[in-house]
């Protein structure tokens, strides 16, 4: 008797999916990236107080291209915004995006021309996190609840997306 017909169907993709999924979750890699007052919570995350490194992270990486995270520490300003997103092209699939703080996530107090609205209009966002500025427990209850999304989302879901967002701009291939 062959392997498919011993186990219930899916059962071999499923565990294979958990498995992908634990080893991406359990070595998220940010880019370094900071942009205004958030950034110092950020950075304090890090250190050694709390201790990001308990959960395979601590590595903040200087070039996009060997990082998966981006933490949008801070507000963005439209100045800045082509260059956020040249950053998000530049890091490769799959890639996950935190909105820190309520600045990166809505623009916060800073409802003026200069300051983009929500950087969820230049990069798609995974999870957005209130507060000014969010505490060190704060970014790290998002980087767990980020965690478990990983965990439990479909392979090739995240690429799926991509793809359909790419076609929506007219920018597919
Ligand atoms: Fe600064 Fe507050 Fe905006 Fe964060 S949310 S960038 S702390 S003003």
């Amino acid at each position: 008797m062959g392997l498919e017909e011993k186990l219930p169907s899916g059962v071999l993709l499923t565990s294979v999916e958990k498995l992908v999924n634990w080893t991406r979750k359990s070595s998220l890699w940010p880019a370094t990236f900071g942009l205004a007052c958030c950034a110092i919570e950020m950075m304090a995350s890090g250190a050694g107080r709390y201790d990001l490194a308990r959960f395979g992270m601590e590595v903040f990486r200087a070039s996009p291209r060997q990082a998966d995270l981006m933490i949008v520490a801070g507000r963005v300003s439209q100045k800045m915004a082509p260059v956020l997103r040249q950053i998000y092209d530049q890091m490769p699939e799959p890639r996950w995006v935190l909105a820190m703080g309520v600045c990166a996530s809505s623009g916060g107090m800073f409802n003026n021309y200069a300051i983009v609205q929500g950087v969820d209009h230049i990069v798609p966002v995974d999870m957005y996190l209130p507060g000014c500025p969010p505490r060190p427990e704060m970014l790290m209850d998002a980087i767990l609840k980020l965690h478990h999304k990983i965990q439990h989302e479909p392979l090739g879901a995240k690429r799926e997306r991509a793809l359909e967002r790419a076609r929506e701009d007219g920018t597919a291939e």
